[in-house]
């Protein structure tokens, strides 16, 4: 019998996931169907429940259901507890177990893509939400030398400052408005988006979630949204010839990671990336 996974979120027209993944299953002959799952809040918990049944291997839960899904499993790992975030369901025997690979996709790409070690740098975070939190908590483990997390929502920012393992006089909460955002960018080794700013079909598409200044010459930009590829945050970003990362690595790699969990064989994650960035060329 095939066997089927898929990713919840809602909406899901943004997701790669599907091509991504399912190429993977193919290219290890694996007989098996990963799907987009389009399901709203309400319906989440019976969608997971499925997931029991003989012939789901897992899957994957993207916006807006990261946070409450926790909830519904029968186990969560240490680190998708600490951050508070699951982005990967893996069936073992009839038991839901919650993993989050964002913040290894996070890591990876930014040390594999932009060569950067966050250890001892100062970072601005923009974004308090669950990629963001998978970003602080996976910066802090590195050892960054101080972290500057801003948000429309400042109460949300500051619990995430509150939350993760650092000094608190190393982190600092702080609101969007541009000025003082755009003071603390100029001085930073490295500025991640991980709001939804800039992504097509997020609500905030064609904008830039922050005014580039005068940037030292060796900041860092990596902007997690993919779609577009080239985000609003990266257009402005190329002008200043910083070292810029769009958010298509990191995606390959938390869903790489996906893959050798539910499946225990290597992700072919060249393929993987040649085939997302193929796929994103037709997105609209
Ligand atoms: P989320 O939990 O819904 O958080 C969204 C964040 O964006 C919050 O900080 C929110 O601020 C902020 N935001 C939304 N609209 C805004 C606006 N108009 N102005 C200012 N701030 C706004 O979503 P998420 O899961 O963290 O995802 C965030 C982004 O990262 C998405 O674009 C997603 O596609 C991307 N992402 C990429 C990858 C990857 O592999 N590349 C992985 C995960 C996520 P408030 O708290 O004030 O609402």
């Amino acid at each position: 019998m095939a066997k089927r996974l898929g990713i919840f979120g809602y909406p899901l027209a943004h997701s790669l996931s599907p091509v991504l993944q399912q190429v993977a299953f193919d290219y290890h002959n694996i007989d098996a169907t990963y799907e987009a799952w389009p399901v709203r809040s309400e319906q989440l918990g019976s969608e997971v429940d499925k997931l029991r049944g003989p012939d789901y291997l897992g899957a994957n839960i993207t916006i807006p259901h990261k946070e409450v899904v926790l909830e519904l499993l029968d186990d969560v790992t240490q680190t998708a507890t600490s951050i508070g975030a699951v982005n990967t369901i893996v069936k073992r025997g009839s038991s839901l177990v919650g993993h989050n690979t964002d913040a290894y996709g996070f890591i990876k790409s930014l040390t594999e893509q932009a060569d950067f070690n966050p250890q001892d740098k100062s970072v601005l975070l923009l974004g308090a939400g669950g990629a963001a939190r998978a970003a602080a908590f996976s910066l802090a483990e590195t050892g960054v030398a101080s972290l500057t997390i801003s948000n429309r929502t400042v109460a949300r920012a500051q619990a995430l400052a509150n939350a993760i393992d650092l000094p608190s006089a190393n982190v600092t909460a702080i609101s969007n408005d541009p000025s003082s955002v755009s003071k603390i960018a100029n001085s930073v080794d490295l500025i991640v988006n991980a709001t939804s700013v800039g992504m097509m079909h997020g609500g905030a598409e064609a904008t830039s979630p922050l005014q580039l200044g005068d940037l030292t010459p060796d900041t860092v930009i990596y902007d997690m949204v993919y779609t577009p590829s080239k985000t609003p945050l990266l257009q402005a970003a190329g002008d200043t010839g910083t070292t810029c990362v769009g958010g298509l690595w990191m995606l390959i790699y938390q869903g790489a990671a996906a893959f050798e969990l539910w499946t225990e064989r290597p992700a072919p994650v060249g393929l993987m990336y040649e085939t997302a960035h193929k796929a994103l060329a037709d997105f609209r």
